[in-house]
């Protein structure tokens, strides 16, 4: 096996999801799979086989074909994780499978006396539940899966054999029946693999288009497009041949699909020629930042746009109004974007007026230094941690759009104020934040050099792999954890 091992470690596995290139799950997965420990007797043939991992084409070739041989042999082991999926797969006549979606207003009891079992084995089974996990913390839309015994599958004799489900997509629960009678609960952490990934593309007619073809999940957009809107007016700015490309964290299933992403390390964006680069990091402050190279933050005392992904739609200065109908001075600018999306603090501050305003509909005001004030107008609802003088942190959801006071669609009336006098937030030179410095600056370069190790790392997947948690510590500047790499 050893020997196997290290043929497979020193094999080229080429790892291509879809557009997006990670670097290869395989090694780490397999040592999940060496050190499996859990004994089920009910597996009778090879439980790897009802794994998606070793069917997918990525895999096969010599070195997976000699794994699944040697592996054939442990076929009564099963890892803990995988015990669920082997079970499925091994469903017997006597037993069936459920699946249960929670809907609002249900409770487990409810679903499962629904379901058919009856109420002291419901019961029994959510005691048992309740020493790992809350059955109260059970949100809509989540899933439980029942095994039962199939005899009179559709009247009142099922028999609860097991419960599982999947509070979050690092944990499975799991109720299974003791030879006792009773039920006994275990949480098992799903071996996911937390990787590195890199993605690149060309602006062709828009962003989210060319994020789209780079396979590049939508929370990374959205982060990567709050990086750079201290910078960038991604409106105006924007051109076809203007290229991004970004490093970001993701958890992956045994499978190679992506469980979840995680935090943006690293995003660039190159506008007509000029690159800007930004690397995240954790200064001793605490907060979390992103820097360019040489350590001066992205943070601005102001954002340009305190709202994701809006279109703007009408400019400070002279026009005539749509509803007034006669030409006047427009105080602010417009963002114009669906109703419910989020609205930021564009700074640090202190809410100085929370309220209806008036033509601004629902308004909030934010004081942030003796210069600059700004103010949102024409919301739906204000976030119900934005009252009067309470602080706010910058990019702290103050509101909803919505279009509230004098305004004929939905859309963010954002003002800047300059000495109590509104100001062009487009034309504003607005200070820069935060510059490390000392042993800040020294972290931030240690950081900086992991960073691009990982992201060749990671652009080049086919033969390496970037395994985040190897090269990148909790502690901002701390050594590489030898321990799990
Ligand atoms: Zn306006």
């Amino acid at each position: 096996m050893l020997s196997l091992l290290t043929r497979a470690l020193g094999v080229q596995w080429p790892t291509r999801i879809g557009p997006t290139r990670i670097g290869p799950i395989g090694i780490a997965a397999i040592a999940a799979l060496l050190s499996i420990s859990a004994y089920d007797a009910e597996a009778k043939s090879p439980w790897f086989k009802s794994i998606p991992w070793f069917e997918s084409n990525w895999h096969r070739g010599p070195i997976a074909a000699d794994l699944e041989a040697e592996l054939g042999t442990l076929h009564y082991a099963t890892a803990p994780g995988i015990a669920a999926v082997a079970l499925e797969a091994e469903a017997r006549p006597a037993t069936v499978s459920r699946s249960l979606r929670v809907e609002r207003g249900d409770t487990l009891m409810g679903m499962l006396v629904k379901a058919g079992i009856k109420r002291q084995e419901a019961h029994d089974a959510i005691t048992a539940l309740s020493k790992v996990y809350s059955p109260r913390k059970l949100k809509p839309g989540q899933e439980i899966r029942l095994r039962l015994t199939a005899s009179g599958a559709a009247g009142p004799d099922h028999r609860l054999l097991a419960l599982s489900l999947q509070p979050n997509v690092e944990r499975d629960l799991r109720v299974s029946r003791t030879g006792a009678g009773g039920f006994a609960a275990e949480s098992i952490e799903r071996p996911l693999l937390r990787l590195a990934v890199s993605a690149d593309g060309t602006i062709e007619n828009n962003l989210s288009n060319a994020a789209r073809r780079a396979g590049l999940p939508m929370p990374v957009l959205v982060e990567m497009i709050r990086i750079f809107s201290f910078d960038v007016d991604f409106q105006r700015e924007l051109q076809p041949g203007d290229s991004f490309e970004v490093l970001y964290e993701a958890l992956f299933e045994e499978d190679g699909s992506l469980a979840k992403t995680e935090n943006v390390l690293y995003a660039s964006l190159t506008l007509s020629g000029r690159r800007l680069d930004m690397y995240g990091f954790t200064p001793k402050s605490g907060v979390d930042d992103f820097f360019d190279p040489e350590g001066q933050s992205v943070r601005k005392t102001l954002m340009r746009t305190p709202v994701d992904g809006a279109r703007l739609s009408s400019r400070f200065g002279m026009r005539r109004h749509p509803i007034l109908g006669y030409s006047r001075m427009h105080q602010g600018i417009d963002f114009a974007a669906p109703r419910g999306t989020p609205i930021y603090a564009a700074g640090d501050g202190v809410i100085e007026s929370a309220g209806r305003n008036g033509a601004y509909g629902k308004y909030v005001r934010i004081r942030h230094n003796a210069t600059y004030k700004t103010a949102y107008g024409h919301m739906s609802r204000i976030a119900k941690r934005a009252r009067r003088g309470q602080r706010v942190r910058q990019g702290q959801v103050i509101g909803y759009v919505g279009s509230t006071g004098r305004s004929t669609g939905p859309h963010l009336h954002y003002e800047v104020l300059r000495q109590g006098r509104q100001v062009n937030p487009l034309k504003i030179k607005l200070p820069s934040g935060e510059k490390l410095k000392g042993k800040n600056l020294e972290s931030f370069h240690a950081r900086r050099e992991q960073i691009d190790i990982l992201r060749e790392l990671a652009r080049q997947g086919d033969t390496l792999m970037a395994r985040a948690d190897c090269l990148l510590p909790a502690a901002a500047a701390g050594t590489p954890d030898g321990g799990a790499c």
